[in-house]
């Protein structure tokens, strides 16, 4: 019996995973569910699946609740990473948004677990300390997303130095084909229209954008210690292959597979097996042709350009791009910035916050505070140049 833990367990990938688990009870059991601050819908979560102990990561976020579900209730960051020591918990599943990820997953490695990694600050923001950890604690890092999931497939069995370069696939998202002109109209409403994937807001954006794929970028070089000239992206509106490894001899192996995240959380879990699951649709070759493929538009899609050019620069750029196209999101999602403005305050909060080795975790987590600020400084200068045009 593999014994999961779920930090971030009430957003799309931690609900995902409890239906995953909840299909193979003679192979998982859930024992901790953490959530950053969705206290009842973690509340029914527990009354559902009974682990042992629920954690709301919100400091004094349980105040003065004695109505809650049998479990061992706790609260903080402390408490998260109780459950990552905890020699209870075979593999933690991090799913966590945001920053608030990037500790938790240190301490997994550190303790030696399996980490089934869906939390993108991790790597993105702390890379150079994830991997230190890992090689330390002798944790094993698996990732969730379906690109690294299905690189990692391709890889079995090979030795690195018979990889010459991974591809990422993109679905180019709702925006796919439209011009820098036409994007600068782009409505949040029409971001949040994803033609294959169904996902949390945050994230639906950043694959409009096509940020995503930047973020994705700078996983890969993490996780596959592969450097970015051999790291390439391709646009695949079908989302069937999830990714392409090229070997020395020019083979290139793909992973395809209907677009679920499903796949890639049960198989973080059950890696190396395979489980058999009859709920996981497979493709049909027929039905799903013609697989297309295309160059990404790096002039229309400036974010994706923005975040490739923070991945080669390294140190803290990453982690800046990263919070600094969190806050950008979050104010074009409640229209206080237009499409093209994202661009320019995440390019604006890297110019400013220029580019430092990457230390420690305390580091990582300032320099992450101060994009913010910045861009929310950024945000509302916009904003107000916004309202003065309108009116
Ligand atoms: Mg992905």
């Amino acid at each position: 019996m593999i014994r999961v833990a779920i930090l971030g367990s009430t957003g799309s990938i931690g609900r995902s995973t409890l239906e995953v688990i909840e299909r193979h009870p003679d192979r998982f059991e859930v024992v901790a569910l953490a959530a950053n601050q969705a206290l009842e819908p973690l509340a029914l979560q527990v009354q559902r699946h009974r682990p042992r102990v629920a954690v709301l990561s919100k400091e004094k976020g349980l105040r003065g609740r004695n109505d809650l579900p049998q479990a061992r209730w706790m609260e903080g960051r402390e408490a998260l990473l109780e459950i990552t020591e905890s020699p209870d918990v075979d593999v933690v599943v991090n799913a966590l948004v945001g920053s608030v990820g990037l500790e938790p997953t240190l301490q997994t490695l550190l303790a030696g677990k399996r980490l089934a990694l869906a939390n993108k600050e991790s790597l993105v923001a702390g890379g150079k300390l994830v991997v230190a950890a890992a090689k330390r604690g002798g944790g094993e890092l698996i990732p969730v997303d379906s690109e690294h999931s299905a690189i990692l497939q391709c890889l079995e069995g090979y030795e690195r130095e018979s990889v010459k370069r991974l591809v990422l696939t993109a679905s180019g998202g709702p925006f796919r084909g439209w011009s820098a002109e036409q994007l600068r109209d782009a409505h949040p409403s029409q971001a949040l229209n994803h033609p294959t994937w169904s996902m949390g807001d945050k994230i639906t954006v950043d694959s409009a954008t096509l940020a995503n794929k930047a973020l994705e970028v700078i996983e890969a070089h993490f996780l596959y210690g592969i450097d970015y000239d051999s790291l390439g992206v391709v646009v695949h509106p079908q989302s069937i292959v999830h990714s392409f490894v090229e070997f020395v001899d020019g083979s290139v192996l793909a992973q395809l597979g209907f677009p679920t995240m499903e796949l890639p959380i049960l198989y973080a879990m059950s890696y190396p097996e395979r489980v058999e699951d009859r709920s996981l649709q497979t493709f049909d070759p027929v039905k799903a042709s013609p697989l297309v493929f295309e160059e990404v538009d790096r002039d229309a899609f400036s974010l994706f350009s923005l975040g490739e050019r923070a991945g080669r620069a390294g140190g803290t750029s990453p982690a800046v791009f990263n919070a600094a196209n969190e806050s950008a999101v979050e104010a074009f999602l409640q229209e206080s910035i237009g499409f093209p403005q994202m661009t320019e305050v995440v390019s604006e909060a890297m110019d400013r916050l220029g580019r430092h080795p990457v230390e420690s975790l305390e580091q990582v987590l300032d320099v992450d505070r101060e994009a913010r600020a910045i861009s929310c400084e950024l945000i509302s200068i916009l904003k107000g140049k916004e309202s003065k045009r309108k009116s």
